[in-house]
């Protein structure tokens, strides 16, 4: 196995130079192994399950670019659809046949959704849709949860005040105070302070956003109770309830996590919903949809500017649509959900048996896992992790040719790729770590 000390590394080298140009050497910053030390893995090809790196090194890949690949890499039908829309065209700035297509699919899949547009980011989605729910209600407070992501617009940088009456902090230089003033940060899974908050606040409030299971957090569910409570507070005090479903659209179930969730709550959906990652198959498509009387004052029909230049790309709506037409097919999610729910249950039962302390959870294609003894509920509970174990173990899987999150914060994802022998080699390499973790 190549080490990066004991022999020339072209990892090494890629990551010297782009350090010299891009700033941290990545142009996203979880890429850079921050939190978990080392060299981030240059990545050269893909193909289903699995990656090959500069040094030729293969890695089972649970990150699958972070959930767009849940086919696997280089999917055949999806490549075909690619190759063919390649040569009609990379983009013309004006509309094309698939973008219809695209907006029929997603429409018919996520019931909530009346109308829909089309974007090149979830953060750009996000955004959007935020600007689409204060122009709807005329408001302008937003309601955030702390561990949500929902992309770096600045209004959404932002970490909670020190109490409901103040709202937040930004969390990044360059984001001015003001631009914060109006989000409101509450603790995921808190059910009294949300009424206290909409008691407060929720006449001025436009929109609640939140991730209904949220992936940027590792992986923590939203409990069906305050799911049920953020519902009919929003309709109570008129607020939009926004769901980002970047990460879990089309990966927890076809119908996205509000699927789940009318399982438990008759009837429930929710107002708006923005869409990433799966919908663009590995392109940079991202879309917001909810009901047609708030998406009709999008421009150019209503007052809420909207606009992109690459918007609906006509490369990237064949990807997407390939890759959606291959999700519907019968029985997808259920070997999907069922593949990794068996690699949690492996885990678990690893970890059992060396004593160290672990839970895990999944939903269709998304898992999560804690060096944790039972499944944390909010963002600060994630955080009493033990990050030098869990760096441990990420190095230790690394070593072994498993690539999974550099971030304890962070879902994974298992894709119709991934082989029971996959997980199998998996579970087993991590019981062999989980041995060393425990002395
Ligand atoms: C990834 C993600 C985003 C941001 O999407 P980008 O395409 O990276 O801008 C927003 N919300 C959630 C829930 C995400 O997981």
């Amino acid at each position: 196995m190549p080490s990066a000390s004991s022999q020339r590394s072209r990892n090494n080298d890629l990551f010297d130079r782009a350090k010299r140009l891009i700033p941290g050497g990545v142009n996203s910053p979880v890429r850079a192994f921050k939190a978990v030390g080392g060299t981030p893995r240059f990545v050269q090809r893909a193909q289903g399950a699995y990656f090959w790196d500069a040094d030729g090194q293969r890695y089972i890949d649970y990150i699958g670019s972070w959930g767009p690949m849940i086919l696997g890499h280089g999917h055949p039908a999806v490549l075909d659809a690619v190759q063919k829309a390649m040569l009609d065209g990379f983009s013309f700035g004006a509309p094309t046949e698939r973008e219809v297509e695209l907006a029929e699919e997603i429409v018919k899949l996520v019931p909530s959704i009346e109308m829909v547009r089309l974007v090149s980011s979830g953060t750009e989605a996000a955004m959007s849709a935020i600007r689409l729910a204060r122009g709807a209600t005329g408001r302008s407070k937003i309601i955030k949860f702390e561990g949500c992501y929902h992309g770096h617009a600045d209004a959404l940088l932002v970490k909670a005040g020190s109490g409901l009456a103040t709202f937040g902090n930004p969390t990044s230089a360059g984001v001015p105070p003001e631009v914060v003033q109006h989000t409101l940060v509450l603790e995921y899974n808190h059910i009294a302070q949300l009424e206290e908050a909409f008691a407060l606040h929720g006449d001025s409030v436009a929109c609640l956003m939140i991730e209904p299971i949220c992936g940027n957090m590792n992986f923590v569910r939203a409990s069906i109770p305050f799911m049920q409570r953020c519902r009919e507070l929003c309709t109570k005090h008129g607020v939009l309830l926004v769901f980002d479903e970047v990460m879990t659209g089309f990966r927890v179930a076809l119908g996205g996590a509000q699927s789940v969730y009318a399982r438990s709550i008759p009837g429930f959906k929710p107002d708006m919903t923005v869409l990433g990652k799966v919908i663009g198959g590995g392109m940079p498509l991202a879309a917001f949809g909810g009901t047609r009387d708030v998406m009709e004052q999008l421009a150019p029909m209503g007052p809420v500017y909207q606009a992109g230049t690459l918007s609906g790309n006509p490369v990237a709506t064949a990807c997407g649509l390939a890759t959606l037409r291959e999700v519907q097919k019968p029985g997808f999610y259920d070997a999907l959900a069922g593949r990794t729910r068996s690699f949690v249950s492996g885990l678990t039962a690893a970890a059992a048996q060396a004593g160290v302390p672990f839970c895990g959870d999944s939903e269709g294609g998304m898992f999560g896992f804690f060096l944790l003894n039972s499944l944390p509920q909010n963002y600060a509970a994630v955080m009493t992790t033990d990050g030098a174990r869990f760096n441990a173990l990420f190095h230790g899987l690394l070593d072994r040719g498993i690539y999974i999150a550099p971030a304890l914060y962070e879902a994974g994802f298992v894709s119709a790729a991934h082989s029971a022998d996959d997980i199998h080699t998996t579970v087993q390499a991590a019981a062999d770590i989980f041995k060393s973790l425990s002395k």
